[in-house]
Parts: C-alpha cells; sequence; structure tokens
C-alpha cells in the first residue's frame, strides 16, 4: 500500500509508520535547557504548517522532521526567509 502524502501535514496529523512516537519520544527526553517553551513550539509547527516546504511532517528545505527540529532552541527555520 503506498505511504500517504500529505502537504503542510505534521507527522501528528498521518503518523506514517509510527514515526510520531518515536519523533515524541526523542522530544520527551530533550533537556528542559535545550528546548523551547510550548508557546514557541506550537508557533513554529503553525507556522510551518502555513509554509508550502512542508511535506508529511518533513521539511523540504532541510529534511528535518520539523516536530523535531522545531523543539530545540538552537534551531531555526532553513528557508531563506527564516520565518521562524
Ligand atoms: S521552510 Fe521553515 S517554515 Fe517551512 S516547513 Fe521548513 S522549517 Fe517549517
Amino acid at each position: 500500500m503506498p505511504k500517504p502524502f500529505c502537504k503542510k501535514c505534521l507527522l501528528a496529523d498521518i503518523d506514517i509508520d509510527g514515526l510520531y512516537k518515536q519523533v515524541s519520544d526523542l522530544i520527551a527526553v530533550m533537556p528542559d535547557d535545550v528546548k523551547v517553551s510550548s508557546e514557541v513550539y506550537n508557533h513554529r509547527l503553525e507556522t510551518c504548517k502555513q509554509c508550502d516546504r512542508l511535506e508529511n511532517g518533513i521539511c523540504a528545505e532541510c529534511g528535518c522532521f520539523v516536530e523535531l527540529r522545531a523543539a530545540s532552541k538552537r534551531n531555526y527555520c532553513p528557508s531563506v526567509y527564516k520565518y521562524w
């Protein structure tokens, strides 16, 4: 069966092969001083959901799972427009 394809979907929306659980588990063990606040995190993901470069939870600019990339303070949007 072909994998679903969803433009502007997060992994949380489609959960391909349980990847969302794996990503969530990785975020859960990140130290608090490395993670952004939930407000910043949600804002970043809402921005990604409006972006044409989001495909199946992956940013087409960098190949990252956006839910994982957005969780870290040191990360930023890789677009030339720096959406976040
Ligand atoms: S280019 Fe930036 S806003 Fe767009 S999906 Fe990637 S990280 Fe998100």
